[in-house]
């Protein structure tokens, strides 16, 4: 059972199969003329298409990337160069994702400034503290969709609205909401928008970047002008040609696989919630993407408890992929203001529609059992209280 789908996912095989020909007989370069590279063009063009109704900008507002990383630097980093002179003062949130976060970094070393807007218990920024951060030297707001650990939705619809009415640009990483909640540039009054590929069944390496009409930035990439000298380079045709796929494939099924993922969420939320003593959910429990849960259990570490779920066989993570390796506490927990002790002790388990038909029941009794056995074993867990008293199990 793949319960990882935050961290990546499985490309369908009607992506697959959309893509095949691009890596075999239509290898053109779509920036030639003749008729191997103009069918490469053709499709290259029908994959932006694709992305642009997907979020109701027009064609020539899409520009692909390397995926949603580069889709990040290439927004923060290229309206930060581009308006430097305006100021060099940019807002987000505590919980970015390191593409965002070390992105603004490297700037705060060239001198921007950074605020850093808190998220408070329920991993939400407040629109007041919004408002209030904004200067006259303030460029742009840079604020994700969904969150990627807690899956925790900001309201950007009003940020974008604020954004606007001072006359800031508003930079949002959707890369796990688009094809999971609705998302509209036009109504959510979004300038820039990254998102990626991988996050919704289409192959890796590849994304895109929105950028408004008359939004000006500086690229990262110079070299041939391809899509429209933005980001130089022959593009990943097939990559491309797959992500258009999947973009129309979760678009067009959106409503469909909310509504099953969050059903099958809540139900695993409130098992969970109900049967393990001490465990709670982290980041709201309404403003959230359908398919991601995180839970924090006391007493516990939550490498243990993702090895002993992967040995009866549920692949989860502790929340972000890219810190596992490292041993430090998760930032975007921490900035819910938790105790460090207890920020270790969490699980992420991120849904897909193809994790449809799993017997959740089950799954919670695997969570159970590993969360009772790791506690035995805790010195931080008091091995007097009697479990099964605690959860009325006589
Ligand atoms: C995965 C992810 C990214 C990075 O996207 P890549 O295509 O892997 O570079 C950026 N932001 C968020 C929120 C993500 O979940």
């Amino acid at each position: 059972m793949y319960l990882d789908n935050s961290a990546t996912t499985k490309i369908s095989s009607e992506v697959l199969e959309e893509m095949l020909p691009y890596l075999k007989d239509e290898f053109g370069n779509p920036s030639t003329l003749y008729s191997v590279g103009r069918e490469s063009k053709k499709a290259l063009e029908e994959a932006r298409q694709r992305i642009a109704d997907s979020i109701n900008a027009k064609k020539d507002e899409i520009i692909f990337t390397s995926g949603g990383s580069e889709s990040d630097n290439l927004a923060i980093k290229g309206v930060a160069f581009k308006l430097q002179k305006k100021g060099k003062h940019i807002i987000t949130s505590e919980i970015e994702h390191p593409a965002v976060k070390e992105t603004l970094h490297f700037l705060e070393s060239l001198d921007f400034k950074v605020t850093y807007l808190p998220v408070y218990e329920n991993g939400i920024i407040k629109i007041d503290d919004l408002k209030e951060a904004i200067t006259p030297e303030t460029i742009l707001i840079t604020i994700m969709h969904g969150n990627n650990e807690i899956g925790t939705l900001q309201p950007i619809e009003e940020i974008g609205k604020i954004a606007r009415e001072n006359k800031i640009l508003f930079h949002t990483d959707a890369v796990q909401t688009f094809g999971k909640v609705e998302v509209d540039v036009e109504k959510q009054n979004i300038d820039l928008l990254s998102v990626s590929s991988h996050k919704i069944n289409g192959p890796k390496g590849v994304g895109a970047i929105y950028i408004k009409k008359g939004v000006r930035l500086v690229p990262l990439i110079h070299g041939g002008g391809q899509e429209r000298g933005i980001r130089s380079g022959t593009e990943n045709v097939a990559g491309i040609v797959g992500f258009g796929k999947a973009a129309e494939l979760a678009c067009s099924q959106l409503d469909e696989h909310a509504e099953k993922l969050s059903k099958i969420r809540d139900e695993i939320i409130e098992k969970v919630l109900d049967t393990i003593p001490e465990s709670y959910l982290n980041g709201d429990r309404d403003q959230r993407l359908p398919n991601v849960i995180n839970f924090r259990f006391k007493a516990i570490e939550g490498e243990s408890l993702i090895l002993l779920l992967d040995a009866k066989g549920y692949q989860t993570s502790t929340g972000s992929a890219c810190s596992s390796k490292t041993l430090e506490a998760s930032p975007v927990l921490t900035a819910l203001g938790l105790d460090p002790v207890d920020v270790h002790g969490s699980l992420r388990i991120s849904l897909a529609p193809e994790s449809g038909e799993f017997d959740i029941d089950e799954f919670v009794e695997a969570i159970a059992q590993s969360v009772e056995r790791l506690r035995k074993m805790s010195p931080l867990w008091n091995n007097d209280l009697d479990y099964n008293k605690i959860v009325g199990r006589e």
